[in-house]
């Protein structure tokens, strides 16, 4: 088949590519290019975080959140003037933190991130991007064991999905990394985790490797999707309609730019995140940190340090707030009080996260040339390479090996 990706992260990159590997004519059409600074696939965490399946909207959450946005020390941030805008998609994102949707919503999301290690490695083997992949520990840091109880909820939900984890008490922590900070006191430790040691460049590097095995890239804006008769969908790109069999949406936070026409709805919001990154850190974690109180991780990266993670809502159109880069520098001077670096960047990104925190995943019902593949929110580079096994499978005509009932796309329409 004739197949257009509509935009070229993480997510349409892996599509792409296991597209490709099946025989299909492939062309990713995205306005900048793979691993550009512009992509929320360039500036993430780097974590392949297989056990992450508890959602950010949990038990409790609606009470805390209020009082987050009001501490200047606190990990959420809101541009004001966007409330009004926010509300339609906050008010069932905070619903879909009841115990029991919790409990379904974690389910769902397990399949696509468990064996997240290994389907990078499947993707990138044998191609320049290999060499970003990382395996090891992934610690969750808290300042003592009664700050960890206070995560019970997600804890215990770990524990029913079959997921485990190490207890580590400080002494033990100094013994791998002496420079922690008195702060941090006690770890959760996964076990079997992965990262990519550079998001921006691995994604060019796949990207890459797919147009020298016969794939198309096209730099340009697509401002139009729709369906053609026969199953087939066009896409308006550059003033010009590209006509495919199939045409896979997978533009991230953007996506709902182009399925207004479509007839369905797609719950989409940004949650905004920013990272730090330090170049020349006198200290770096053994493995990727996630500051439990902070809401960011700290990732090993190639010599260097990212500190990345918060949530800001503001949408897609307001530029970089000063507040979460400040936040992440006192954060991680927490981490390591003893820190110095030499130069850094700060940078802003955008999840897309739909209000279930679930993926919309495979063919429009009403029109379906068109395969939604977006809403991976905290998630996109975990699940990315699946995800695109995934459509791959979808497209064609093999029965995925999971239920893809959790992600159909039409499940939000009214
Ligand atoms: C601070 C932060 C930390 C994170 N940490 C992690 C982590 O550690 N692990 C993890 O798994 N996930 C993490 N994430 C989430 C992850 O980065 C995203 O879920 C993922 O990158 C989404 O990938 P994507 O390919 O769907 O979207 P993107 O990478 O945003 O790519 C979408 C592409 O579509 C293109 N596009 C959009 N509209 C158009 C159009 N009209 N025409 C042409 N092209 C278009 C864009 O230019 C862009 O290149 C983090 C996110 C943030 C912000």
């Amino acid at each position: 088949m004739d197949i257009i990706v509509v935009g070229g992260g993480i997510t349409g990159v892996s599509a792409g590519e296991w597209l490709r590997r099946d025989g299909h004519r492939v062309t990713i059409v995205d306005r900048i290019a793979p691993g550009d600074p512009g992509q929320t696939s360039y500036g993430n965490a780097g974590l392949l975080a297989c056990c992450a399946a508890v959602p950010v909207s949990t038990p409790g959450v609606w009470k805390k959140a209020p009082g987050m946005l009001l501490d200047r020390d606190g990990p959420l941030f809101l541009r004001w003037s966007y409330l009004p805008k926010l509300l339609p998609w906050l008010l069932p994102f905070l619903r879909s933190g009841r115990r029991g949707r919790v409990e379904q919503i974690a389910a769902a999301l397990l399949p696509l991130i468990e064996d997240s290690v290994e389907q990078h490695k499947a993707l990138a083997r044998g191609t320049p991007a290999e060499r970003w992949i990382r395996t090891g520990e992934y610690s969750y840091l808290y300042a003592d064991r009664t700050a960890y109880r206070r995560d019970a909820f997600s804890f215990d939900l770990y524990r029913v999905l079959g997921i485990g984890w190490e207890e580590r008490e400080r002494e033990a922590l100094l013994e791998i990394d002496p420079a922690i900070g008195p702060a941090y006191g006690f770890a959760a430790v996964f076990k079997d985790h992965g990262w990519i040691a550079d998001p921006g460049r691995y994604v060019a590097d796949l990207a890459a490797w797919f147009e020298a095995q016969g794939g198309t890239l096209r730099r340009v804006e697509v401002t139009d999707i729709h369906p053609l008769d026969g199953g087939r969908a066009a896409v308006v790109a550059g003033g010009e309609r590209l006509e495919a069999d199939r045409v896979v949406l997978a533009a991230g936070a953007w996506s709902a730019r182009l399925t207004r026409r479509l007839g369905h709805t797609a719950a989409l919001e940004s949650e905004r995140g920013y990272h730090l990154w330090l170049c020349g850190p006198s200290i770096r974690p053994p493995h990727p940190y996630m500051l439990a109180d902070a809401k960011f991780v700290a990732t090993p990266m190639d010599g260097t340090l990212r500190c990345a993670g918060l949530v800001e809502f503001g949408g897609l159109d307001a530029s970089a707030s000063r507040a979460p880069v400040e936040f992440l520098r006192r954060g991680v001077r927490k981490l390591y009080p003893a820190l110095e670096w030499e130069g850094e960047e700060s940078w802003l990104g955008h999840r897309p996260s739909t209000t279930d925190s679930l993926p919309l995943l495979g063919p429009s019902p009403k029109a379906p040339g068109i395969v939604w593949a977006f809403g991976a929110q905290h998630l996109g580079l975990t699940m990315g390479p699946k995800t695109g096994r995934l459509l791959a499978d979808m497209i064609g005509g093999r029965m995925p090996n999971i239920d893809m009932a959790a992600y159909r796309v039409g499940r939000f329409d009214r």
